[in-house]
């Protein structure tokens, strides 16, 4: 790479997106309308108004006009492979839903199943103009190796439980078992982060949450888990442990920067003090929280005293669907956030906030090049409004048309280029026909 660096002329780049409005979400909030927007070996070696584009020559070109060129979206937790549990079982409490419907169906997963699950995961994010996301869940060499193959960034946790579990039939070997995840997918990818996702403090032992946060340490990898998602989980980690959950990790030392705490609804203020003094992510999954009926995270007070939020969908089987400009439209319906924190909470923040790094989330130069194109043509996008609130507010997934990351096109025109669509389609359903029956679905 470095000596094919050398050997080009200044100016040589590998892409060149043209005639777009484009929306850097930099320090300075630049808009450049037109713009573009000049990408080299995954980077970004060039972005300003449309005539500087002059002093670049591309291999390979990208028309924008009458769209808009934005950073990619960050989709801050899922579990990628429930997209094969979609509409599994609907209207129902997170308890019943849970222990009901969605353990017995994980109880039949292959590591087949995960990887096909996760690819229709990531085709439907990539849609969606979401160009990174982190997961948690079993199998999760599966989920790698699907998103490796398709080029997206993401950040992938081998679930702990202290229950039997899909690849993990002994619960003794919960954390053995995410340390050789850690191990196998440590340094593979620049786009692979591998990282350990505890299911939450009531389901897995206070000795496997601190061993768990141990191993991840070990590697610099981050630590997911749900926290406080229903009353019913804060009542039961009080009776059982004699700590409120938030609490509870703090004692065992597991809040800090590479902690990321999924839902947080039921928290108390001296527990979001604690988790702002830490640094831990909040992610916050608005329509996730509303299907299952378990609450509204104050995520507004939360951002107020300094707690870094990023958005989430969950699982496909919670939301229905895996779609990040709809989190951000819901989170700010819901009042808890300003259009402009919805939209750093997809963005910027979020990269922040999950540890993708300080070059993800914001178009300038020497940042990764993750970035979205979604067509302005609409009648619901008239009349022009600024780009940034069109961005947070107005965007729909059927907008967007390429989607880019680390350089790469891996959507044009609506065209997934990594992915054999027919074929993940075809799969998916042989496994719904095959473990599920249809009248269940
Ligand atoms: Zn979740």
């Amino acid at each position: 790479m470095a000596e094919e660096a050398r050997d080009r002329v200044p100016g040589e780049v590998d892409l060149l997106i043209t005639g777009g409005v484009v929306l850097t979400l930099d320090a300075e909030d630049n808009v450049f309308d037109p713009g573009f927007v000049a990408v080299r070996e995954g980077r970004i070696a060039g972005i300003g108004p449309a005539p500087e584009a002059a002093r670049f020559s591309a291999g390979s070109t990208l028309d924008a006009s009458g769209c808009l060129v934005m950073p990619g979206l960050i989709n801050g937790h899922t579990h990628a492979a429930m997209t094969l549990f979609r509409g599994l079982a609907d209207d129902l409490p997170l308890m019943t839903w849970l222990t009901d419907h969605i353990f017995p169906a994980e109880a039949r997963l292959t590591p087949e199943m995960v990887y096909w699950g996760s690819m229709l995961a990531v085709a439907e994010m990539l849609s969606a103009g979401i160009t990174a996301f982190a997961d948690g869940y079993f199998f999760e060499g599966e989920a790698a190796r699907a998103a490796r193959e398709a080029g997206i960034r993401a950040m992938l946790g081998q679930g702990v439980i202290d229950f039997p579990a899909p690849g993990v039939p002994d619960p003794e070997r919960n954390v053995e078992n995410a340390r050789d995840f850690l191990e196998e997918w440590t340094g593979v990818s620049p786009l692979i982060t591998p990282a350990i996702f505890c299911h939450t403090p009531h389901t897995c032992s206070e000795g496997t949450l601190a061993r768990a946060k141990d191993a991840a340490r070990d590697f610099s990898a981050p630590f997911l888990i749900h926290l406080a998602e229903t009353a019913w989980e804060v009542e039961e980690v009080l009776k059982s442990r004699g700590k409120r959950p938030g609490r509870l990790l703090k004692v065992l030392g597991i809040l800090d920067d590479s902690t990321h705490l999924v839902h947080c609804i039921y928290l108390d203020p001296e527990e979001i003090e604690l988790i702002a003094g830490a640094g831990s992510a909040v992610i916050h999954c608005p329509e996730s929280n509303m299907k299952l009926a378990s609450g509204l995270a104050r995520v507004g007070e939360m951002l107020a005293k300094g707690v870094r939020i990023a958005l989430g969908t969950d699982g496909a089987a919670s939301n229905n669907d895996l779609n990040i400009l709809a989190e951000m439209r819901t989170a700010q319906t819901l009042s808890e956030l300003t259009w402009e924190d919805a939209l750093a909470s997809a963005t910027w923040g979020a990269a922040a906030a999950l540890g993708f790094g300080p070059d993800v989330g914001r178009l300038e130069e020497g940042f990764h090049a993750d970035l979205m194109v979604a067509d302005l043509g609409a009648p619901r996008l008239a009349p022009r409004r600024d780009p940034r609130r069109t961005a947070a507010s107005f965007l729909k997934r059927g907008d967007v048309r390429d989607v880019v990351v680390a350089g790469r096109v891996l959507l044009r025109d609506k065209e997934h280029t990594t992915i054999d669509l027919p074929r993940v389609l075809s799969e998916v359903n042989s496994i719904r026909n095959k473990y599920f029956s249809y009248n269940n679905i």
